[in-house]
């Protein structure tokens, strides 16, 4: 604290990211990035890019990549949104669409940077608990709110939403911004940018962070109306010009454009999360039934917090959140078949 800060920053309580450690021999399962390399025409497309012409401002309207991304989901360029992560769209969208007075919901076991954003743009916010098997019960929605926003498939369970249930929820909710942030819905759900040509208050976020291996690069998208992308895009010409650079643009609009890479590593994330969940199970754990690159698993004869220490001492990191309901959890990203079996090798040992 100093008193050179405005008394605001005094009351911000910063999101927490998951470790990145400097030590690079650990078996990395604690962030849920993608065990395979991004797209080689997209790092191509990349290499491309740096050359002098880096001297020139990018395109502040990413059109190229709002165009890749246009394309790949059949809606007009004017239903998206691009920017520096999907942490940032997010960011824009509780800035330009969440700050009406009444409470967010979303649910209390979610995305840990909600009530981050809340407090950062003075938004108040109402937790909705999930019900006894971690599910999304979307009648517990249906009270007055400024706003939704759940991930889907959620993090950190992995739990999906049917999309007919996320439907009634729009329905429900005509008057307020139901944003579905669809950070994991390439590894085995159904997206919701189907439903935005009907329903005016559905935001529909993604990023390439995780099915498309970029997390290093920093893009995220939003598809919605051009009404709502209007309010995103006031927020970033009032805040920054130029969010994606060149390099970021190219690469992105790339890895949209490679499909075949896209659906062959996401079904083998698929598949070795299938194989790991049925493994993990042999050892005694309970899993939660996931639709991401992640499993939410807990063992009932084992302390989680001791157990992910034990990993972290055989070289492998997970995640672990000290929180009320799932401190008992442990958060595995799936990893290549190799890391996969390093795990359950590290598991063995200290499960004795
Ligand atoms: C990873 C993640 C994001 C952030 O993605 P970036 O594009 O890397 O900022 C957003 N929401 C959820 C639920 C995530 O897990």
């Amino acid at each position: 604290m100093s008193k050179f800060w405005s008394p605001f920053v005094k009351t911000l309580v910063p999101y927490v990211p998951g470790e990145q450690p400097k030590l690079a021999k650990l078996v990395k399962l604690n962030t849920n990035e993608n065990p395979y390399g991004p797209s080689p025409l997209a790092l191509a497309a990349m290499r491309a890019e740096l050359s002098d012409d880096l001297r020139l401002y990018p395109d502040p309207n990413s059109d190229r990549l709002k165009q890749a991304v246009a394309a790949y989901y059949g809606v007009p360029a004017a239903q998206v949104f691009v920017g520096n992560g999907s942490d940032e769209v997010l960011a824009h969208a509780f800035h330009g669409l969440f700050q009406h007075g009444q409470p967010l919901l979303f649910p209390d076991i979610s995305y840990s940077f909600y009530p981050v954003y809340c407090g950062l743009y003075g938004i108040p916010f109402e937790p909705i608990a999930l019900d006894n098997n971690f599910q999304i019960r979307v009648e517990d929605y249906q009270r007055p709110n400024g706003g939704i926003v759940f991930p889907n498939p959620n993090a950190p369970t992995g739990c999906l939403l049917a999309i007919e249930a996320i439907e009634r929820l729009l329905q429900a909710n005509p008057d307020t911004v139901v944003l579905v942030d669809e950070a994991y819905i390439d590894f085995g759900g159904v997206s919701a940018i189907s439903l935005v040509d009907r329903y005016p208050n559905l935001l529909v976020t993604q990023t390439l962070s995780k099915s498309r291996s970029l997390a290093g690069l920093r893009v995220g998208i939003a598809v919605g109306q051009p009404d709502l992308i209007e309010a995103l895009e006031r927020i970033k010409n009032s805040f920054n010009s130029y969010p994606l650079d060149r390099i970021a643009i190219a690469g992105a609009a790339a890895a949209f454009d490679d499909q075949a890479y896209f659906t062959q590593t996401c079904q083998q994330v698929i598949s070795s999360r299938d194989a790991l969940v049925a493994q993990l199970q042999q050892q005694g754990f309970e899993v939660l039934p996931s639709a991401a690159n992640f499993i939410f698993a807990r063992h009932p004869q084992q302390d989680a917090a001791e157990l992910a220490a034990g990993l972290r001492a055989h070289g492998v990191i997970v995640r672990h959140f000290k929180q009320a309901r799932i401190e008992q959890f442990l958060r595995i990203s799936i990893g290549t078949p190799e890391q996969n079996q390093a795990l359950l090798d590290a598991l063995g040992i200290c499960l004795g």
